[in-house]
């Protein structure tokens, strides 16, 4: 069991004060942001409920190139070259021209953390009226805010979404002890209609679990189920809601980085990389109004548009999302088999990587840094 580290108490003493950013959310888009903006001189407050890395929010498998990108190599556990697909007619083994791996959340969190030089409190989110950000312990006035609070996107104007009639799929996974060889999926509608099942193992535990792409089918007695099938104990158990829509990535003055800007990818519903891409070019464009090259609301703007730029790179794979539960078995499981051949896994994933390269990230920012963003766009 992790062990709650989270300040309790007396130690909860009232927050204030008026950082120049404030980051909300220390998962990997709150501490991709934070990371951009080391030694950039701003001073630079992250907030979270939990202490960094103590709640982990997904199966933790990334690219293995963006895991090295970012330093990031002492907290993998197991690297993949080899995604096997599991249908109820057949098995693929899919050769992949890049690699996955799978990794320790709270270490990789803490080495992002030795990477930033800002500060860090844990205080529950709660609203914000205007700029001023309300958390369970005080009111914090900051001229910048980013909102990487997960799907929930709690500083939006909006209203949020409601699951479950918002476009968000739904995942649950449980973390027994053990070992695997094979990063493996399962496109089964015996245990989900519309989705996928995953074991992924990482040194010694195996994260195993159900996605459903209709929020409003249930995932846990399938994933119980999956589990006894693979003879795994269904324990430890971590779930959450997955967004599969872009929302605007600024708006009413806030910076949206990760899910609360559904930059999670519809079909794999992978939200890591795109987390780190997106808090990458987000934290680029506050370093750039730090630098004061740009004023807040053409940083806004900028960055609302990069993402933008990747609607049609999403909508297409929603398309996908929505295609493949569709598709009859047997045609289903014959594309699978002509997708096995290496020109068309060469061609598909690595088009794929391109949507959120790992050569965006660059070298650790120092001060003094050119703008990469603009650089880019
Ligand atoms: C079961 C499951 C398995 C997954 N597996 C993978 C995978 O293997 N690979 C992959 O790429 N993606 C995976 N995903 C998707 C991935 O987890 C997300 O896309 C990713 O975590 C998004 O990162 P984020 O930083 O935007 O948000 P999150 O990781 O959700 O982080 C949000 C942060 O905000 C904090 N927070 C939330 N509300 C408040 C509040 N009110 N006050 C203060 N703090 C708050 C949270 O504590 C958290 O630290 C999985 C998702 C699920 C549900």
């Amino acid at each position: 069991m992790p062990t709650r580290r989270t300040k309790r108490g007396a130690e909860r003493t009232p927050l204030g004060g008026e950082p120049d950013v404030l980051i909300c959310g220390a998962s990997f888009a709150g501490l991709a942001v934070a990371r951009e903006l080391a030694a950039s001189g701003a001073d630079v407050l992250v907030v979270d409920r939990y202490e960094i890395g103590e709640r982990q929010t997904s199966a933790c498998a990334a690219p293995t190139g963006w895991l090295r990108a970012l330093g990031l190599e002492g907290a993998m556990r197991q690297t993949f070259d080899t995604l096997v697909v599991h249908t109820p007619y057949m098995t693929a083994r899919m050769r992949l021209p890049w690699t996955f791996s799978t990794f320790d959340y709270r270490e990789l969190c803490g080495l992002l953390w030795e990477q930033c030089d800002a500060k860090f409190e844990t205080a529950k989110v709660e609203g914000r009226a205007g700029t001023v950000i309300r958390t369970d312990r005080g009111e914090i006035r900051a001229p910048l805010v980013v909102d990487a609070l997960g799907w929930r996107r709690i500083l939006a104007g909006d209203g949020g979404y409601q699951p479950p009639d918002a476009p968000l799929s739904r995942g649950l996974e449980v973390h027994p002890w053990g070992a695997g060889d094979e990063l493996e999926i399962w496109i089964d509608r015996g245990y989900v209609p519309a989705g996928y099942s995953w074991s992924f193992p990482a040194a010694d535990e195996v994260r195993v679990g159900v996605g459903s792409f209709d929020p409003l089918h249930h995932v846990k007695e399938p994933t119980v189920r999956l589990a006894a099938d693979l003879e795994r104990e269904a324990v430890r158990y971590q779930g959450n809601w997955i967004p599969h829509r872009l929302r605007p990535a600024a708006a009413d003055g806030i910076f949206f980085a990760g899910d609360s800007a559904g930059h999670c990818l519809p079909l794999t519903a992978e939200g890591i990389r795109t987390a780190f891409y997106f808090g990458i070019a987000c934290g680029r464009e506050l370093r750039a109004v730090v630098d004061r090259r740009k004023d807040r609301e053409r940083a806004l703007r900028d960055y609302a548009h990069f993402s933008a730029t990747h609607r049609w790179k999403f909508e297409a794979m929603l398309r996908v999302q929505r295609l493949v539960p569709r598709l009859p078995p047997r045609l289903l499981a014959a594309s699978l088999r002509a997708m096995e051949s290496r020109r068309f896994l060469d061609w598909s994933f690595g088009h794929y990587l391109e949507i959120a390269p790992p050569e965006f990230a660059g070298a650790a920012p120092t001060s003094g840094q050119a703008d990469a963003l603009s650089a880019a766009a």
